[in-house]
């Protein structure tokens, strides 16, 4: 019981019925969960009877850490998972009682487009995305195909639930279920097989829900038939952090409770462990408007800490360098000396980019949480492999990759025999290329086309390190794709048309990025500008490169996280930056709800972003910067946008919206330039060898 406050040890010792945690960001709800599974362990309970359900996969698995922290051993028996995860384990057991065998498949959403093509007989790819989620949303309702079909109310709907219909048998034909059925089918299991039902009551001596307020209908239902009369089960949740209405998620499940539960016991938790007096002061005042469910209160006694900033900036780009620079001013100062305390949220995958290439630029390691990075992307990865051949010669996967993509006629057999070579006379792919004696063990025109692949490359290094400026490395950088055929390469390798034309316009913006940072930029992060220097093809490979290998070494280690608010949730850090922070960002056009503005789906709307909104400020524990920017990309235009209306409800003192010294940051960029030309010299120095 030691550190729990009383609520929370009411909440962990209270074990024999319903319970209901409700409590605002941060008062320790996730550690209710993490406790009581200790306490029900220690009360005899066995592992395999406790059941703890996570919102995603990656809180499922830090809850199974901390769990196995506290109760040791038995913490591997847990059923510590998503709803959606219960729902296969539901089904590999028993779903052979509706016509699945126990190793069924679980389709993803291009799968089942590709089935509601072949379904409904159609090749338009738009049309069979318009019956996914119809049919999506009619399984989460709980209707069947033949119920579909009954509420029609248009053609359109009858045709979409004749579709259905085909869909649904051609699953079955395939032993396959989709996303939806993960859960429509436990459900339908539970309740219609009553000795199916009983097994699992008797089993799940105690069911604990993390993050209840984004459940919905069908997971409610669920969890109903699981627990039983009895009722055994914990669930927590703050109903000002519900962000999925989007997807379903519904707040009767939370107005439910206690109806359908009479015995049901409601805690509080008013303290909030995680953020300073500040910070949860700017959390409180946004979500104040919003209209209440159950009255809360959260205070903290963790001190007024930093005040909150505000930072305007002057578009995306510029907003980006600011957050890296707070980033990196905070180390300086000691006040967050790793990587891993900091977080940029923001609303939409794409904001990510900027922030990236800002980060890239500082040598800054970072991960992308919930979404692909940009960096990530297979056609990026690609190039970078090209830029870290020129500048190391000897990195042998980056060796690899070039030699083979785009395929240039060098075989899976000639490099193998290169391996074996290289590694005998213990030398990089690279070097054995030269080797008077690799003639021995390769045909001469195998041996020819990898040492003209050789010449090739340092050529391009040779003039990578005499191209200096953006004009010229634009020239540099498209004459080289040339070369490689890299443009045919894609749409060669891709059936979908589109796809390849998005990946080659992804070339085409990492292309012009580097060319910009050839012409030396301009750099405003201390509210003045000034230009830095041009740098040839090379140099900028060489931060580019070195970061591609430290992210590999650190992936999920000591990083800076960026991530969607939407996937934020539940997480804390240190220090937060919430980017993007203009209206029609966050929020998120409400104006374009039915009706307009004014009208009953505008405020929901508006209701459900200052939720996020409040998600966001309340994951900062000791420091937080809200930040926007006066334009903003729109298509092809730059558009004026305006400061989130959020930004003036946190009703922030005016001295908070400062600006760092020019000075300080000035010492700070070149104590850091220093420190990334050292550890560029040690990354290249222990270079990966062929084993
Ligand atoms: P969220 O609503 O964001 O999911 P939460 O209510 O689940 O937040 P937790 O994540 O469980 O909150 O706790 C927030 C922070 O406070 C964590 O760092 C946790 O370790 C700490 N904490 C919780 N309870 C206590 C306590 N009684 N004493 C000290 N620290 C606590
Ligand atoms: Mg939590």
């Amino acid at each position: 019981m030691s550190g729990l406050n009383l609520a929370q040890q009411e909440a962990v010792n209270y074990l024999h019925g319903p319970c209901l945690v409700l409590a605002g960001a941060g008062s320790g709800k996730t550690r209710v969960i993490t406790h009581k599974i200790g306490r029900l362990i220690q009360t005899g309970l066995e592992g395999h009877r406790i059941a703890a359900i996570t919102f995603t996969n990656k809180a499922a698995a830090e809850m199974r850490e901390r769990a196995k922290s506290l109760v040791g051993k038995p913490a591997k028996e847990l059923l510590i998972c998503t709803f959606h995860a219960l729902g296969v384990r539901l089904m590999r057991e028993d779903g052979k009682v509706l016509g699945l065998k126990p190793q069924f498949s679980i389709l993803d959403s291009d799968d089942v487009t590709g089935i509601l093509k072949d379904a409904g007989g159609t090749t338009d790819a738009a049309t069979a995305r318009q019956w996914q989620w119809a049919i999506s949303l009619w399984k989460n309702m709980g209707l069947d195909a033949a119920q579909a079909l009954a509420q029609a109310k248009d053609e359109n709907e009858r045709v979409t639930a004749t579709v259905m219909a085909r869909y649904e048998e051609r699953l079955a034909a395939y032993q396959s279920v989709d996303f939806d059925d993960l859960i429509g089918l436990p459900l339908k299991l539970l309740r219609d097989f009553p000795e199916v039902r009983e097994k699992w009551q008797k089993k799940l001596g105690h069911v604990l829900v993390d993050e209840y307020q984004d459940t919905n209908a069908t997971q409610y239902e669920l969890l109903k038939l699981l627990v039983g009369e009895r009722g055994r089960f914990t669930a927590v949740g703050d109903d000002d952090q519900s962000i999925y209405g989007w997807r379903g998620a519904t707040l009767d499940n939370l107005r439910k409770l206690p109806q359908d539960y009479p015995t049901l016991k409601v805690i509080k938790l008013e303290q909030n462990y995680r953020s300073t007096s500040a910070i949860l002061r700017a959390a409180n005042n946004v979500i104040q408007p919003n209209p209440k469910l159950f009255p809360k209160t959260l205070f903290s006694e963790l001190g007024e800490g930093e005040p909150v900033r505000v930072v305007d900036c002057d578009n995306e780009e510029h907003e980006a360098e600011r957050a890296v620079a707070r980033i990196q001013s905070i180390r300086a100062n000691g006040l967050g000396k790793e990587w891993k305390e900091f977080a940029i949220l923001y609303r939409a995958n794409h904001q990510a980019r900027a922030l990236e290439k800002a980060l890239r630029k500082a040598q800054v390691p970072y991960k992308v949480s919930g979404g692909q990075s940009f960096f990530d992307r297979a056609e990026i990865r690609d190039l970078c492999a090209w830029l870290r051949l020129w500048v190391n010669n000897d990195d042998d996967p980056a060796f690899l990759r070039c030699v083979t993509t785009p395929k240039r006629g060098i075989g899976h057999q000639t490099l193998g025999s290169l391996g074996v070579f290289a590694s005998q006379y213990k030398l990089s792919l690279f070097e054995a290329l030269f080797s008077s004696s690799l003639s021995s063990v390769l045909s001469a025109r195998a041996l020819g086309s990898l040492q003209e692949f050789g010449r090739y490359v340092n050529d391009l290094e040779y003039r990578a390190r005499h191209t200096v400026g953006a004009e010229d490395a634009k020239t540099f950088l498209a004459d080289w794709l040339k070369d490689i055929g890299y443009e045919k390469h894609l749409y060669e390798g891709e059936e979908n048309e589109k796809v390849a034309a998005a990946r080659w316009t992804n070339v085409l913006e990492f292309c012009d990025w580097m060319a910009k940072r050839c012409g030396g930029e301009i750099d405003d992060t201390a509210g003045v500008s000034t230009v830095s220097e041009r740098k040839s093809v090379l140099e900028v490979a060489q931060t580019i490169a070195l970061l591609s290998t430290i992210s590999e070494r650190e992936k999920d280690q000591n990083v800076v996280t960026l991530s969607t608010l939407h996937a934020s949730k539940g997480l804390e850090w240190p220090h937060v930056v919430l980017a993007g922070c203009v209206e029609g960002m966050l929020p998120f056009k409400p104006e374009d709800a039915e009706g307009g503005a004014g009208s009953e789906s505008f405020l929901a709307r508006l209701q459900e972003e200052r939720r996020l909104m409040y998600v966001g400020i309340t994951r900062a524990q000791r420091s937080l910067v809200v930040s926007w920017s006066k334009k903003r990309k729109k298509g092809r235009d730059m558009v004026a946008t305006q400061p989130s209306r959020f930004i003036a409800e946190m009703a922030l003192d005016k001295a908070t919206v400062k600006e760092d010294p020019r000075e300080k940051l000035k010492a700070l960029r070149a104590e850091f330039a220093k420190k990334s030309a050292e550890a560029a010299a040690a990354a290249a120095a222990a270079s990966p060898r062929a084993a």
